[in-house]
């Protein structure tokens, strides 16, 4: 869609844009109970685009209680499940009718390339809600292999009252992989969005309103970490936190639970993602370029970003130079040009804490092949050069820590066993890829390789069927598929007594 446009378009559209900035509660838009705002920056120029309430404690206490009192009266957690589905589907089709304002909120908002939010995200996010509603009218509960004298079923209830606490990376698609499942399944929720990016989630609930979802059961309340996302994570009420972000974070969730009401905790936390290429790969230069995509891709700014490239040392400097062949042709600049593939980091914090990570790769002996510059800084925006360090040591800094950025470290191996070791030393967990030509080593890889996902002869690949989520401190509970439903549900036993 957004190829078809130009950057005249795109940003003309841009500019007719209404922005919806409030909390939005029991189905209504409020301001924040304190008044307070926060400035909304793009990261494109580093303007100002509006102002959006800056939720606290009692903001988060007024759509717990809207939560709760939707869950407990029944208006959407005892519809029939094929009624809650018809709700979905409409929602999904609102939001896919307004797809093109979604991506440009998103792009506006975070940075990446209008042509990704557009063809990328947004569709993701629509495909997610629908794939959800679709089967949660085809699972059925279980009866236990009892004797004659009882019968005992084993029920999936709604948890009750869920909160989401995201990310700014994919800022809509990340909610939507807890919205989908959880209110399917049921739920009540109330989603804090990343403040660096609560656009299009203030603007989904709208439409999920228009669509049907009655009020009370979806609220947003945007605001930081410590104020909104905290009052979240110790609220009594609240029966489960579904988080993305950062590990530091996710600990923190897990240490508020255990101070309040242990209620539920899953973590999508961080990854180190090794991306391992053998000698005998089936096709080198198609395995390098995905190999520079996985790690440029969304400006480096994903979780499961292949940003350590292991490579067997006679194929090395072959693959490294395709990986900057491929890097050099990436277009970065304006998020809004449809033919940019590499956009702006989220805010200036992030892109200074990637250029630090650059510095102390050097300063520990890694050789920066390319890149490494912030670019563009004329425009008032974030941006950084795509960065290929070789001669990474994977007990260096860059190869331990999650630096979120357009920045490759690449790591030589002998043989396979070293590989898998190396790629395995990481507290993380959370994908990793294996591209060889040889099924045995291909298949012993991927058992050995302590991670949530494994792609061979591929990498980020999957799909709404297929479960994503961490081992080690890459959290654990599991996003999109059937098995996400299990994180919004209990399962009750009820014995009945025949005899
Ligand atoms: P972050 O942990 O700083 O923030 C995530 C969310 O937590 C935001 O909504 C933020 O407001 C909130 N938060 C921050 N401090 C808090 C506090 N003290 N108490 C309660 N809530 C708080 O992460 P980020 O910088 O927004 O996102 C980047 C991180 O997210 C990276 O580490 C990345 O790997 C991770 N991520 C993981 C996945 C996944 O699926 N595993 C997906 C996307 C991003």
């Amino acid at each position: 869609m957004a190829a078809a446009l130009s950057i005249e378009s795109v940003k003309s559209q841009a500019k007719g844009l209404a922005y919806r900035n409030q909390a939005f509660i029991g189905g209504k838009f409020v301001d924040a109970a304190s008044g307070k705002t926060f400035d909304c920056t793009s990261p494109i120029d580093g303007k100002v685009l509006t102002q959006v309430a800056a939720g606290d404690k009692e903001d988060v206490d007024r759509a717990v209680k809207a939560a709760r009192a939707a869950f407990e009266d029944g208006r959407w957690s005892r519809q029939a499940p094929a009624k809650r589905k018809q709700v979905l589907l409409r929602w999904a089709d609102l939001l896919e009718k307004h797809a093109a304002e979604l991506a440009l909120l998103e792009t506006l908002d975070m940075g990446k390339p209008i042509g990704d939010s557009a063809r990328i995200d947004i569709p993701a996010v629509v495909n997610c809600i629908r794939w959800n509603a679709e089967a949660v009218d085809k699972i059925y509960d279980e009866v236990a292999p009892t004797g004659d004298d009882a019968v005992a079923m084993l029920v999936r209830e709604p948890m009750g009252v869920i909160a989401a606490v995201v990310p700014w990376n994919f800022p809509l698609l990340m909610a939507a992989w807890k919205m989908g499942p959880a209110l399917a399944t049921g739920n009540s929720m109330i989603i804090k969005p990343a403040e660096q990016s609560p656009l299009t989630m203030i603007r989904a609930a709208e439409l999920a309103a228009e669509a049907g979802i009655p009020d009370g059961v979806l609220n947003v309340v945007p605001g930081f970490g410590e104020t909104a996302g905290q009052a979240l994570g110790r609220h009594m009420d609240v029966d489960c936190i579904a988080f993305t972000g950062s590990g530091e974070v996710g600990k923190l969730f897990m240490k508020y639970s255990g101070e309040s009401n242990m209620k539920r905790v899953t973590l999508e936390c961080g990854g180190k993602t090794p991306n391992i290429i053998m000698a005998d790969a089936p096709d080198l230069d198609a395995a390098a370029t995905a190999a520079a995509w996985g790690i440029f891709f969304n400006q480096g700014e994903v979780c499961n970003a292949g940003s350590r490239l292991l490579v067997e040392d006679k194929v090395k400097d072959q693959v490294v130079e395709k990986v900057m062949q491929v890097a050099k042709t990436l277009r970065v600049g304006d998020p809004l040009d449809p033919a940019t593939q590499m956009g702006a980091m989220v805010d200036d914090t992030q892109m200074n804490r990637v250029l630090s990570y650059i510095e102390k790769g050097q300063s520990e002996g890694a050789k920066m092949k390319m890149g490494g510059k912030r670019i563009l800084g004329e425009t008032g925006g974030y941006y950084i050069e795509p960065t290929v360090f070789d001669g990474v040591k994977n007990d260096m800094t860059i190869a331990q820590e999650e630096i979120f950025g357009p920045v490759l470290s690449t790591i030589t191996f002998g043989d396979a066993d070293e590989a898998i070791k190396i790629g395995n030393d990481t507290i993380y967990g959370l994908a990793a890829a294996v591209w060889t030509s040889d099924i045995k080593k291909a298949h012993r890889a991927a058992k050995s390789l302590r991670a949530g996902s494994v792609w061979v002869n591929c990498f980020d690949a999957g799909d709404m069927t297929t479960p994503f989520g961490g081992y080690k401190q890459s959290g654990f509970g599991r996003d999109k598929s059937l098995h996400a439903m299990e994180k919004y549900t209990e399962l009750k036993t009820i014995w009945i007594d025949l005899s």
